[in-house]
């Protein structure tokens, strides 16, 4: 089986590690020209680190990471709205853990032989027929393969050329992160809710804590793009606990890493010999924290479903056929999450907290434990 897999993301390099298992050997091509340290943090929930465990992978990222404790809502001066700790959960549910998305990367990539990565090297052209994919690369090579994996992000190459274009939906609101040098108490994570904007903070562990933000804006809107760090400042001035704090300790605007919040919905992840998984199929809001998650578990399925087959083609549809519910339905939970957090009307958001508030622990608890139970 000569499998192709486009992207070395989170994805792409969760497929290749599961192929691997399986002793099937996978080529990955990676756009960038190096494995830059680069974005900020993550929080891999317990279904990612559940199937991070099944390919041998959760010890290094467990070593990378810190374990999550409580994950807290807050209003945006610091009062809890709702809180669940995650550490108390039966040890079935598994455990969820939070690090530099650069420390992810290296724990991904022990589990990959590094002779099956080409960096610098990116998709010309595709074509396929019954039999196999035939494919251009961007330093002039060319290969056939049995099947080609687009694991290539929300900007996919793989998506354009094998689908055409197909639009992005911006959810409404903007966002920034960042990586600040802080140490917490403890190991839990905030989200603070204003009015139209929020503000998360999840301790990393090893004296960095991760920072997220988001506003309603314009799509694609210059002022957001070059924003100064004293107009940074200013926007989230408003919420109180932890944040003052890290928003002093910025030193500079170039520390901020911006991007509006776009979602890719697809009637189809497949065509043929070609398959698409995580976001290049699926980009969702970060609203659950669930994006890399559903990545991790498309490569699960996906390698087992490639494993001893002759049919590329019925493997990849029997593939989406596995995941299409499940990630509708987290992609659909957390946009509505996302609307919901984002209002911006002082009366709408005082009812909403008020609510919140009202909602007895057991609901999340039961939510996440059938995310983390439910089999995938
Ligand atoms: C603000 C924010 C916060 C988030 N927080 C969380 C979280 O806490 N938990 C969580 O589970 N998810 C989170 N997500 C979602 C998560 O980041 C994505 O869902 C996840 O990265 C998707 O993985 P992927 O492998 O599909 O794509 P990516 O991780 O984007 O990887 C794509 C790879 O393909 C490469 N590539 C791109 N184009 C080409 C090309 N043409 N040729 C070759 N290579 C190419 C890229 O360089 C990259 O290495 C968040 C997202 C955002 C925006």
């Amino acid at each position: 089986m000569r499998i192709l897999i486009v992207g070395g993301g989170i994805g792409g390099l969760t497929l290749a590690a599961a192929l691997r298992l399986k002793g099937i050997h996978a080529e990955v091509v990676e756009r960038a020209a190096a494995w830059a340290p680069v974005g900020a943090g993550i929080v891999l929930g317990l279904n990612a680190m559940k199937v991070l465990g099944r390919i041998g992978l959760a010890g290094a990222v467990a070593r990378r990471g810190l374990e999550v404790g409580a994950a807290r809502v807050t209003d945006a001066r610091g009062r809890t709205l709702t809180a669940l700790n995650l550490r108390s959960l039966p040890n079935d549910a598994g455990r969820a853990y939070a690090l530099h998305r650069a420390a992810l990367h290296e724990a991904l990539l022990t589990g990959v032989d590094p002779a099956s990565i080409r960096l610098n090297t990116t998709l010309k052209a595709i074509e396929q027929d019954a039999s196999r994919v035939a494919v251009q690369f961007s330093d002039g090579a060319r290969g056939e393969f049995d099947a080609v994996i687009g694991a290539d992000g929300i900007r996919s190459v793989t998506r354009w050329l094998t689908f055409g274009e197909s639009p992005l939906y911006y959810s409404g609101y903007t966002c920034w992160r960042f990586v600040a040098r802080g140490e917490f108490k403890n190991a839990d994570t905030w989200e603070m809710w204003g009015r139209g904007r929020r503000f998360g903070i999840v301790p990393l562990g090893d004296g960095r804590v991760y920072c997220f933000t988001t506003l309603n804006a314009p799509q694609n809107d210059s002022t957001q793009r070059n924003i100064s760090l004293q107009d940074f400042r200013k926007l989230f001035a408003g919420f109180e606990g932890p944040a003052p704090e890290l928003l002093a300790s910025l030193e500079s605007a170039d520390q901020l890493l911006w991007n509006d919040l776009e979602e890719v919905w697809l009637d189809t992840w497949v065509k043929g010999r070609v398959a698409l998984l995580g976001d290049a199929a699926h980009a969702m809001t970060p609203n659950m924290g669930q994006g890399a998650a559903m990545a991790i578990e498309d490569a699960f399925v996906l390698a087992e479903e490639l494993a001893g087959t002759a049919d590329v083609p019925a493997t990849l549809q029997r593939y989406e056929a596995r995941r299409r519910e499940r990630v509708d339905f987290v992609q659909t939970r957390s946009r509505r999450f996302g609307v919901v957090a984002q209002w911006e009307s002082a009366p709408a958001c005082a009812l909403r907290n008020f609510l919140a508030r009202l909602t007895p622990d057991s609901v999340g608890r039961k939510a996440i434990e059938q995310l983390a139970n439910a089999e995938i």
